[in-house]
């Protein structure tokens, strides 16, 4: 097909950008005549760029969806213990989801192949050839230089030594790879599926073993110049404090991390204790665990306002292990952050807990929306060019 009409662009443009969508909607969004959008339809319908979606069952109305010959996106998500690889046709339909586990053990270069070859095997299955793979969203646990795919080696990111992702994927697939921070992509499903569903500004804080937090504002992550913003955890609390892994002193997870609170729980015990043991304490409201428990979420909270009054954010949602697990954990937080804030922040922060449990495959879906939200690749995909 000859390159599209500037409506028969604008028209894939709004299947990407909005998903599928009905014929009626369509003429609506486009300013249009129903009987243009009909004619417009069929002709990008008999070219094999738009299809009908599946029809719910009872349903007249068909809606209107972007065919993977249009193009497919690929989201690829690394977390600490697992790799997860979602492929969606432009308009967000996601049609094939892979998992598998990256122990510790395994090398960094290992890792990024086993990625790989999960996308491979989506692609094998679909109804066309690779070409039609468009862009690449990559989310690695670590710090990457968002423009570079550089890793910024440091004792807490040892395990993605020596390998540059964006490349890896740019080279191996031969398509653009946009990166991101897993928890900060974390961040943008709750935003778009969780508890931060509806806000316009929201912080998203994830404790567990470490503390990272995402900034996401009208569905964009703010990520900074290099992808570098939402180390929460290492935000000094205080300069005299433990030594961090980092190389600072006194970094928020020293504090209210899951091995900071093991150390102060096995200082006033046995010395073994782990986490199931400390989630039991707490749950049976034992003193020394609550008290512990109840410090932690202090400092977090003391340090949230620090972060409030430099961003304001409508909405702050506390997820991971750390949050889900410790009864009243969010709570306390939140109790020391209107009580510290100043009253612009304090009276209209809301603090509440992440509603995400399915991590792995709903942010990697998280993935695939960023995609979607990229005009050069709406653009590109739309008037069929690259
Ligand atoms: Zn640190």
């Amino acid at each position: 097909m000859s390159t599209p009409t500037p409506n028969a662009q604008r028209l894939l443009r709004t299947l990407i950008a909005q998903g599928p969508t009905y014929r009626a909607d369509l003429a609506r969004s486009l300013d249009v005549s129903r009987a243009t959008v009909t004619n417009l339809t069929a002709r990008l319908q008999a070219a094999g760029w738009i299809e009908e979606t599946d029809p719910e069952p009872g349903s007249l109305k068909n809606l209107m969806g972007t065919t993977p010959q249009l193009g497919v996106l690929a989201s690829v998500m690394f977390l600490v213990d697992a790799c997860a690889v979602t492929v969606a046709t432009l308009d967000g339909r996601v049609f094939g989801e892979l998992t598998a586990s990256c122990p510790d053990d395994v090398t960094a270069s290992d890792r990024l192949a086993t990625a790989a070859q999960l996308l491979e095997e989506l692609l094998k299955d679909l109804p066309g050839t690779t070409e039609t793979l468009r862009a690449v969203h990559l989310a690695v646990d670590t710090q990457m230089d968002a423009r570079s795919g550089d890793i910024y080696a440091q004792r807490a990111s040892s395990r993605w030594f020596g390998v540059n992702p964006k490349n890896y994927f740019a080279e191996r697939f031969r398509v653009p790879v946009r990166v991101q921070n897993s928890a900060r992509l974390e961040g943008l499903a709750e935003y778009l599926w969780g508890a931060g569903r509806g806000c316009a500004n929201m912080l998203y804080v994830d404790v567990s073993y470490g503390i990272t937090s995402g900034h996401v504002m009208d569905g964009v992550i703010q990520s900074g110049a290099r992808g570098g913003s939402g180390e929460l955890g290492h935000t000094v609390y205080d300069w005299d404090g433990p030594l961090c892994s980092c190389g600072n002193p006194g970094c928020l997870m020293q504090y209210t991390s899951i091995p900071a609170i093991l150390r102060d729980f096995r200082m006033l015990n046995e010395g073994s204790e782990d986490w199931e043991q400390f989630r039991t304490r707490c749950a049976a409201d034992d003193a020394v665990a609550a008290s512990i428990a109840r410090n932690a979420a202090t400092v977090l909270g003391r340090m949230l306002t620090n972060v409030c009054h430099t961003i304001d954010p409508e909405i702050i949602v506390i997820s991971g292990k750390v949050a889900r697990e410790v009864p009243g954990f969010v709570e306390h937080a939140a109790a020391v952050l209107t009580g510290a804030a100043l009253p612009l922040v304090a009276r209209n922060v809301r603090v509440v807990s992440g509603e995400l449990d399915d991590v792995l495959g709903v942010t990697a879906r998280a993935g695939i929306h960023s995609l979607r939200a990229m005009d050069d690749l709406i653009v590109a995909a739309s008037s069929l060019n690259a």
